[in-house]
């Protein structure tokens, strides 16, 4: 890898300072993100065996938010069996966005992980003794998959969960459709402390290296059974950028996930986990110049899984 390492290095800076103007806005619905500095710019590559080649502000914290949806599903997943799971939440792409107060009208389901209606149904299905147990599990699997210990940024927390009435709203819903066991307060409560963890560029590129090893760390740790892994990449897949999930698909080709504090997730499977920063969103709550950095290291480096030989 010596010998690789300033190619791309090189490679990803030039990436930083090429992708031209930004667009779109910083997310406002949580007043703790309208704070953050929009020109933020920082991407990261892991490898499968540990080498994290970073650029930009690689450093800066920020939070989670949707980004958490696949791995608290994944946990969900290795504590109730895919059966159970099934049964709660669907596997389609809505089309919608991700905050839309929706369930499957022939199913009575969230109709998928990724949007925030299942995101809460997963992380209610997640096993702990209290809602805290159930945080605390979700955020030692975190740090697991990032390779050092993570923590809550308590100020957002604090900030989402006084505007959090939409999302409170899904969770009595999801409660009289019956696919919600437990106190709605305490499932958003933690769904939104799980949103409110903090990582930096180079956490979630190697979270993401983990699920593009099929599961396993680079010290050789399982952490998420392969056939999980395998449910969680499709999922990602197919609903990861929820309403732009069939655009980011045709010209990105990877499974992915966004989060509205400005953080995106990419995985090409057995090769390379990829995670960019940039605040300011698009109209899908999108990171904008992390969808064109996305789409700019397909056409260089032909990241699309459906692209021939
Ligand atoms: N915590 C945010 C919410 O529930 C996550 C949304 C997102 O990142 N798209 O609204």
């Amino acid at each position: 890898m010596i010998g690789m390492q300033t190619p791309i290095i090189d490679y990803i800076n030039l990436l930083l300072e090429t992708v031209g103007e930004d667009s779109g806005e910083v997310a406002s619905y949580i007043p703790e993100l309208a704070r953050a500095d929009p020109d933020r710019l920082a991407i990261a590559m892991a490898t499968l065996d540990g080498e994290v080649y970073v650029a930009g502000d690689c450093d800066v914290e920020f939070t989670i938010q949707s980004i958490s949806k696949p791995f608290t599903y994944a946990l969900a997943i290795a504590d109730q069996g895919l059966d159970v799971v099934l049964k709660h939440i669907d596997v389609e792409p809505s089309g919608d966005a991700f905050n839309e107060i929706s369930l499957d009208p022939v199913t009575g389901k969230p109709r998928n992980p990724m949007i925030n209606a299942g995101a809460i149904a997963s992380h209610a299905l997640v096993r702990g003794d209290d809602a805290e147990a159930r945080v605390e599990r979700i955020l030692e699997l975190y740090g697991r998959l990032a390779g050092r210990p993570l923590t809550i940024a308590e100020d957002v927390f604090e900030s989402e969960l006084s505007e959090a009435d939409r999302n409170m709203a899904l969770a009595y819903m999801l409660r009289t459709a019956g696919t919600l066991d437990g106190d709605p307060t305490d499932v958003v409560r933690g769904y939104t402390r799980q949103c409110s963890v903090s990582v930096t560029v180079r956490d979630l590129a190697r979270m993401a290296s983990v699920l593009a090893a099929g599961g396993r760390t680079p010290n050789g740790d399982q952490v998420i059974d392969s056939d999980v892994n395998r449910q969680v990449l499709s999922v990602m897949a197919t609903c990861g950028m929820y309403d732009s999930a069939g655009d980011w698909l045709t010209s990105v080709g990877i499974p992915a996930k966004s989060g509205v504090a400005g953080g995106l997730m990419g995985v090409l499977p057995g090769q390379v986990g990829i995670a960019v920063f940039s605040p300011r969103l698009d109209a899908h709550g999108n990171s904008s110049r992390g969808v064109r950095l996305f789409e700019r290291m397909n056409r260089d480096l032909g990241l699309h899984l459906m692209a021939g030989p």
